[in-house]
């Protein structure tokens, strides 16, 4: 069996901009797809990160049992593809995904414990967090103290994690030089 490491951290940490890193260091990394109701972002690329399917294919697709787990999580739905990730593992290979923390805990109780780890982005209190939320794009009251209660829920995950990698203002870099080192130790273990 191989590793599968689950980077967990609430919305605005920088998981992507870490995963994106990790991506360009280590190619021989597996990057599971997974599928996700919301449209794509400018810039995204089917099957990149995501296969972008409407509500009808996801739920087509949940009974099939394709998903190991599934969550909603802004108004959307994401999935974690089953076809994606136990082939890889069953290959021996290193697998590295984000989910939110509901997926989290589901995949907590479907993969075995010394294959699956945990990486948590700390980026520090939701004072310094909402700041970054809100230079990133226009956001409205409701959606912010959604996102602040999600934020709660995330971060009390973070007791779960094996590693925790510290992501704040200014310290991308120092981030991604740990993150990277994060993943190799666990792989290693
Ligand atoms: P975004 O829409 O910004 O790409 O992702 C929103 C949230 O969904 C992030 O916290 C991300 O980590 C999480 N996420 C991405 N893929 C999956 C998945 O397959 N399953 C679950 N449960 N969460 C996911």
């Amino acid at each position: 069996m191989g590793t599968f490491i689950l980077v967990v951290g609430p919305s605005g940490s920088g998981k992507s901009a870490l995963l994106g890193h990790l991506r360009e260091q280590v190619p021989s990394i597996v990057f599971p797809r997974s599928c996700t109701t919301r449209t794509p972002r400018p810039g995204e690329v089917e099957g990149e990160k995501y296969f972008f399917v409407t509500k009808e294919e996801f739920e087509r697709r949940q009974a099939a049992e394709e998903f190991l787990e599934w969550a909603p999580y802004g108004g959307s739905y994401y999935g974690t593809l089953r076809s994606e990730i136990i082939p890889a593992l069953e290959a021996g290979k290193l697998v590295v995904r984000e989910v939110e923390v509901q997926g989290a805990r589901q995949l907590q109780d479907c993969i075995p414990e010394g294959v699956l780890k945990i990486i948590f982005i700390d980026a520090g209190s939701w004072e310094d967090l909402e700041r970054r939320i809100r230079a990133r794009a226009p956001i409205g009251e409701v959606e912010l103290l959604a996102r602040r209660k999600r934020y709660e829920d995330e971060t009390s995950f973070k007791a779960q994690a094996d590693i925790v990698v510290t992501n704040l203002d200014g310290g991308l870099e120092q981030a991604k030089r740990d993150f990277v080192a994060a993943v190799q130790k666990l792989s290693e273990e």
